[in-house]
C-alpha cells in the first residue's frame, strides 16, 4: 500500500495524524505529512482510518 497526501488540499485539521499517528505526522504548521510513502501491512488499517476521516479528501490510498 502507498499513501499520498495532497498538500494543496490539506487544511491542517489534523485528523489524520491524531487518528493514525503511525502513518501521518504534522509539519511545523499543523499540516499533514505522510511518515513513509510505503505503508507496511500492520499499518494499513490506520492508513484507511486517517484517509477516511480527512474532511478535505486530501489523502489517497493506493492498494498494491
Ligand atoms: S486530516 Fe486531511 S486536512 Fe487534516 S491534516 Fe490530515 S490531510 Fe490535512
Amino acid at each position: 500500500m502507498k499513501v499520498q497526501l495532497d498538500r494543496d488540499r490539506c487544511q491542517g485539521h489534523g485528523r489524520c495524524y491524531v487518528l493514525a499517528s503511525s502513518v501521518f505526522e504534522s509539519d511545523d504548521d499543523g499540516y499533514g505529512l505522510v511518515v513513509s510513502d510505503d505503508v507496511p501491512p500492520d499499518r494499513h488499517e490506520s492508513a484507511r482510518k486517517g484517509a477516511g476521516n480527512c474532511p478535505e479528501d486530501a489523502i489517497t490510498i493506493i492498494e498494491d
